[in-house]
This record gives structure tokens, C-alpha cells and sequence, in this order.
């Protein structure tokens, strides 16, 4: 089969282009014909070594596709059914074997390329917005990088719920797209100081929730438009990572909470991950989510997907290898 390996960490050009032998299940194991994979940041951590995983190994941690063969032991999951995971390495290639508990079936109204642009993105913006900091009705939040994969789920959850949305993005591109997703203000945090912006919209309160995924270059100024006892939710790094910094700081702003989750610890259980995923794709069938796939790009490509997730070119959802027409899923 085909697939994307890192032989030694690198830029996209480490990506080589090989064959390998078709995973065979482990007892609790699957192995999925995989038609779409999902490409994200921690994709890029992995090839770069920022995030150590042994070496070789084939990038990827989110995909979509039919099972073809299941272990001795593996529960619930039959060949044939259309499964979708995340958290699992090795979904950059035409097949990954994943172990059988870490798969959830893709209901019938729900695209294979849908299914995987849901479910690291949209499961991440769902506990975002529901667990982290519970949003609530006529609370503010402010979201940085509102248009990037992340952001514009994030942003149509937190308008259903029904809080205000003071989003940031680069340009006037990803402000329409932002806008179109619900968000109530925007701000172009390239162009103008988006703390005074933020203060400015609030009246000086400042916001409830800041959600994070920007890190180096905003997390300093977030903590100042943050209302006393609100929460910095500091979920990634795209511009870097934020240096140390003393706990007095909290104190000092407002009694402030931050905190830095990741998905892994929001899908604990079979039973949370099965939850979360019904959960997303209940709003993607009823018509409250909308995906943007900006770009398939062939399996062969994916260092070009690669090069342009990292200079800030893309808006929403790039995938891989899919076989599936966008035109099938819930985009606009
Ligand atoms: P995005 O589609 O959001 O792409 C990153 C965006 O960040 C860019 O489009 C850009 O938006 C913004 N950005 C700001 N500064 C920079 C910079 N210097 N270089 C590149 N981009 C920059 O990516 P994802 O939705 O895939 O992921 C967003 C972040 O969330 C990543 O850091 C990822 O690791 C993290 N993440 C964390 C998870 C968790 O559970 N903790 C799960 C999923 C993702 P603009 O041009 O508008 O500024």
C-alpha cells in the first residue's frame, strides 16, 4: 500500500512517498480501508520532532473509511462498516490498523470525507465549548484563528449556544468566512491590537472565555481582556509555543483560570468518545454544523498540504487520499 513515513523528523520534505505492507489486525485490532484522512497541525509536531514518536512511522492521526479486517478479540466492529477515529497514528496511507475501541461508525446520512474532517477538529471544538468552558446563553468569547480548521467549528458551536462571538483572523478573506459562521464581531489582529479592540467591544468588562489556539504571539495579551475569575483556554500553538510564566501573573490580572487541554483527555472512555462524536454529527446531519473542506489533496501531495496549513493560506478542513466528491458533504 502507499503511505506518507517519517524515516527522521524534518520539514515537509521528510515526508517520503513509500510502500509498505498492508497492516495485519492485532486481536483487538481493525484495519481500515482508509478514504479520507484528516490533516492537522499535530500532524506537522509529529514530522517536525517536536512531539517524539518512534521512529519510522506513518504520520496521521485522524481518517475516515470501511473496515477490512478485524482482530480475534475486537468488539462491536464488523468489515464493512464505515468507521472514523482520531488520536491513532498512521492514517496517512490506504490502510491503518486501529485498535477496534477507538473506532465509531459513521451514520448513513454522513459522508466518509465529512466523517473525517469531524472528528479531531470538530470533537476538539465541542469540548471546547461544552466541557472546558461550558458556554453559556449571553456569555462573550472571544476565538483567535476563528477561520483556520478549529476555529470555524468552534465558532458556529458557540453561536448556537447562543453566546456573543468576538472572533480574530488575518485577513478579509477569513473574516467573511468567520462572519458567516456566526461570529458577531472581527477583529483583523494583523491590522489593529485586538486587546484594545476586545476591551473596547466589551466596554471594558472584558470577555468571559478566551480560546486559544494562536499561543506565542496573543496568550500574554489575552489574559488582559479576560473578566475576573473568566478562563483562558490555551488549546495550541500555531505561532509558537508560550513561554513559562509565574502563577502570580493569574493573581494579578484577575484571579484568572488557565488551562491547556487536548482532546486525548476529553474521549477518555469508549463511551465519552462515542458520546462526543454522536454528538458532532448530530449537528452536522440536523444542519447546525457546517464543514468547510477547502482542499483534497491526493495522497502523493501531502507535503504540499503540509506547506500550506503552516503558512496560514488555508481556511477550515484539509484532507487526504479521499475518493469521496466534496461536493457530497455539508459544506458551504
Ligand atoms: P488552523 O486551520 O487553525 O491553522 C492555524 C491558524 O493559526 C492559521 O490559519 C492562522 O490563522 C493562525 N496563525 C496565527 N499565527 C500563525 C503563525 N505564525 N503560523 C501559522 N498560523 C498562524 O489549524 P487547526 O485548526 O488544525 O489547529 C489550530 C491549533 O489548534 C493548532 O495549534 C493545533 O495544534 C491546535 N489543536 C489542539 C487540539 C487540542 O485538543 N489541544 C486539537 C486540535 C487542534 P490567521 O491567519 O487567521 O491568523
Amino acid at each position: 500500500m502507499k503511505a506518507i513515513q517519517i524515516k527522521q523528523p524534518g520539514g515537509p520534505e521528510a515526508m517520503e512517498f513509500t510502500d509498505l505492507p498492508v497492516p495485519q489486525p492485532k486481536p483487538n485490532e481493525a484495519v481500515v480501508k482508509i478514504a479520507a484522512a484528516g490533516v492537522n497541525f499535530i500532524d506537522v509536531y509529529n514530522r517536525e520532532g517536536r512531539y517524539k514518536v518512534p521512529l519510522p512511522f506513518v504520520l496521521g492521526q485522524e481518517g475516515a473509511g470501511v473496515v477490512s479486517a478485524v482482530g480475534t478479540e475486537a468488539r462491536e466492529i464488523a468489515v464493512g462498516d464505515r468507521v472514523a477515529y482520531t488520536n491513532v497514528l498512521g492514517s496517512y496511507a490506504e490502510y491503518a490498523a486501529v485498535p477496534a475501541e477507538r473506532l465509531v461508525k459513521i451514520p448513513a446520512e454522513v459522508s466518509e470525507s465529512a466523517a473525517a474532517a469531524t472528528m479531531l477538529q470538530g470533537m476538539t471544538a465541542h469540548y471546547l465549548a461544552h466541557d472546558t468552558y461550558p458556554l453559556k446563553k449571553s456569555e462573550t468569547a472571544l476565538i483567535h484563528a476563528a477561520a483556520g480548521g478549529v476555529g470555524l467549528l468552534l465558532v458556529q458551536m458557540a453561536h448556537n449556544i447562543g453566546a456573543r462571538v468576538i472572533a480574530t483572523v488575518s485577513t478579509e478573506e477569513k473574516a467573511k468566512l468567520a462572519r458567516e459562521a456566526g461570529a458577531d464581531e472581527i477583529i483583523l489582529y494583523t491590522h489593529s491590537d485586538f486587546e484594545a479592540e476586545t476591551k473596547r467591544l466589551t466596554g471594558g468588562k472584558g470577555v468571559d472565555v478566551v480560546y486559544d489556539s494562536v499561543g506565542k504571539t496573543t496568550f500574554e495579551k489575552g489574559l488582559n481582556v479576560i473578566r475576573p475569575r473568566g478562563m483562558m483556554a490555551l488549546f495550541g500553538g500555531s505561532s509558537g509555543a508560550v513561554p513559562p510564566f509565574d502563577p502570580m501573573l493569574l493573581t494579578q490580572k484577575g484571579s484568572l483560570y488557565v488551562t491547556r487541554p487536548s482532546l486525548g483527555h476529553y474521549v477518555i472512555t469508549r463511551e465519552e468518545l462515542q458520546g462526543r462524536a454522536a454528538a458532532v454529527f448530530g449537528m452536522i446531519r440536523s444542519g447546525k454544523l457546517k464543514l468547510r473542506i477547502e482542499h483534497v489533496y491526493p495522497l502523493a501531495d501531502a507535503a504540499q498540504a503540509h506547506r500550506d496549513l503552516e503558512s496560514r493560506k488555508t481556511t477550515g478542513k484539509l484532507l487526504l487520499n479521499t475518493e469521496l466528491s466534496v461536493a457530497e458533504t455539508n459544506q458551504w
